[in-house]
């Protein structure tokens, strides 16, 4: 970190600017110029508080070097992590994981239903949402309780792992008995109470990423759980609001290599919400497979025109099945299985 006081600034308050960094067990380094002294701070600067130091007035600039976060960086974890979902390996170069099932649990035979062809297509693990967070109170909230108890039979249906987005930190014990991968949504990514509640566990956490959110503020969110103790964290990157109109969302897969350069967490791709547009999701899928995501969750109805929500951004299951079988001649191009 690189911190430059102001011309003039009293020497006290330049020695009391450096016992602070001191105290707080960093090395300081001072250089005094004509004009400015600037401070080269090193240590675990993750601690400090960079607006804080901006409040001293005869603070010009403060540049931070590093990363603020530290469990999450490769820096301090150069192999990549491997998540373990009910046997389910995500991450690492072997292979990419595709993930499918309906935005919402709609009924027993539903769920069960597209389970069934999801796995026959070649996904490895189910999705659907009990709890809902729509837009509109009036939309359709999600079947709770019971669409969790529906997930549950599929799975023991089909065999494959089940994942389901959290809401809220008082149905945690209810997600950790029943659900394999617990999905924090974008609208809760920055919810830091829920993260907090989920870094006390040992479940995986799918964490997308939120709405307009950076790769910085995703990463230190996945910071909070894992500062918690909860290492299990796989990335997902959704799509984020930009002025573009043409797509529900901007899908951002110059993050793929991003992440992987600034993080050890694996990432996944869900080109349904980022698209918002069936028919643009196989396209998207080839491309995040070839961009090196480790995994891809889609969105898949046998009855999209009546789906209870994201119906126009639902792959039938015979074009999710086409989708898988293009996408493994890319994963093989990059030296993957899927
Ligand atoms: C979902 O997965 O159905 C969902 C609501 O996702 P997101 O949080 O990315 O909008
Ligand atoms: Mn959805």
């Amino acid at each position: 970190m690189i911190i430059t006081c102001k011309k003039g600034a009293p020497q006290e308050e330049i020695n009391k600017i450096i016992h602070n960094f001191e105290s707080q067990g960093l090395e300081v380094t001072l250089s005094r110029g004509a004009n400015y002294n600037v401070f080269g701070i090193v240590g675990d600067t993750t601690v400090v508080d960079e607006r804080k130091i901006r409040a001293n007035k005869w603070i010009e600039d403060v540049t931070r070097i590093g990363a603020p976060y530290k469990k999450v960086n490769r820096l301090f974890h150069p192999e990549d992590s491997v998540i373990d979902v009910a046997g389910i390996k995500i991450g690492g170069m072997e292979k990419i994981v595709v993930i499918g099932g309906p935005c919402s649990v709609e009924g027993r035979e539903e769920i069960c239903n597209i389970a069934e062809a999801v796995k026959d297509a070649g996904a490895c693990m189910l999705r659907g949402g009990a709890y809902k967070p729509r837009t509109s109170p009036y939309a359709f909230q999600g079947l709770g309780t019971e669409g969790i108890e529906y997930m549950v039979e599929a799975k023991k249906n089909t065999g494959l792992p089940i994942v389901s987005e959290l809401m809220s930190a008082d149905k945690i014990d209810e997600f950790v008995e029943h659900v394999d991968l617990i999905q924090v949504g974008a609208r809760n990514m920055q919810n830091f109470d829920l993260l907090k509640a989920l870094g006390k566990i040992n479940k995986p956490i799918l964490l997308k990423r939120g709405l307009s959110n950076t790769v910085e503020e995703w990463l230190m969110s996945a910071e909070y759980i894992m500062a918690g103790g909860n290492e299990n964290i796989i990335l997902c990157e959704r799509g984020i609001r930009t002025f573009e109109r043409c797509t529900r969302n901007t899908l951002d897969l110059s993050v793929v290599p991003i992440i992987k350069r600034k993080s050890h967490l694996p990432i996944i791709i869900d080109p349904s919400h980022a698209t918002g547009d069936w028919e643009l999701v196989e396209s998207m899928s080839l491309a995040a497979i070839a961009a090196g995501a480790d995994g891809l969750i889609i969105e898949v109805h046998n009855n999209p025109e009546c789906a209870w929500s994201d119906g126009a951004q639902s792959l039938k299951p015979d074009k999710f099945k086409t989708m898988i079988e293009k996408g493994r001649v890319i994963a093989e191009v990059v030296g993957r299985g899927m």
